[in-house]
């Protein structure tokens, strides 16, 4: 069966350490100036409580940026892992300027469009967790097939309220959300 992967973000868990991003920036090697993951942190007005906010690649199922793309570099895999081919990429911006979620960066080495692919050749492929839920000392991460009801994701979003993020779009992403319970879920 095709896989259906998820990655989960319970907000809830989340204590905005940052260990995800920097284990992301040494897994791939990202250099300072730029990141393919973020966790941000906002405070509250009225009740001084903290939010924490994943920025990402949330790899859409119905991806904009693999439509765009006039040379394929951005292409997308038959479980729907969308991935960049930097040879074929000439830095033409058209898949920044389709992507909904902010998700690319241009490499300052290779000028090519980047963006996170889940760890998919360096860990995903070897059956490891992507780098980022590998670290994260709380569980707020968690990744896996859905289509094992006992997966970490699945079990995560079976007991949770959850939301895809700008799922009016049509965009179907894999990355879930589940919103800090202290207030409404946000876009
Ligand atoms: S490692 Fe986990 S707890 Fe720390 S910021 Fe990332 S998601 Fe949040
Ligand atoms: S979030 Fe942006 S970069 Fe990622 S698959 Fe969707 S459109 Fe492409
Ligand atoms: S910048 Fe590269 S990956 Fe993005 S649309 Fe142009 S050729 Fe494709």
């Amino acid at each position: 069966m095709k896989k259906a992967y998820r990655l989960v973000h319970d907000e809830n868990l989340c204590i905005g350490c940052q260990a995800c991003s920097v284990a992301c920036r040494a897994e791939n090697k990202i250099p300072e100036e730029v990141y393919r993951l973020q966790v941000t942190v906002s405070m509250r007005a009225q009740d001084h409580t903290m939010d924490f906010t994943r920025r990402s690649c949330v790899m859409c199922d119905n991806a904009p940026c693999v439509e765009v793309c006039p040379t394929h570099a951005t292409f997308q895999m038959r479980d729907g892992i969308v991935l960049v081919d930097e040879k074929r990429c000439v830095s033409c911006k058209y898949c920044a300027l389709a992507c909904p979620y902010g998700a690319r960066y241009t490499d300052p080495l290779t000028k090519a469009l980047q963006k996170c692919d889940f760890c998919y050749s360096s860990r995903i492929l070897k059956g490891e967790l992507p780098a980022c839920v590998e670290v994260c000392p709380t569980d707020a991460l968690a990744f896996g097939d859905i289509n094992d009801p006992q997966s970490a994701p699945a079990l995560k979003l079976k007991n949770n309220v959850s939301i895809y993020p700008k799922a009016h779009l049509g965009t179907k992403p894999k990355v879930v959300i589940i919103p800090n319970a202290k207030g409404m879920p946000r876009e």
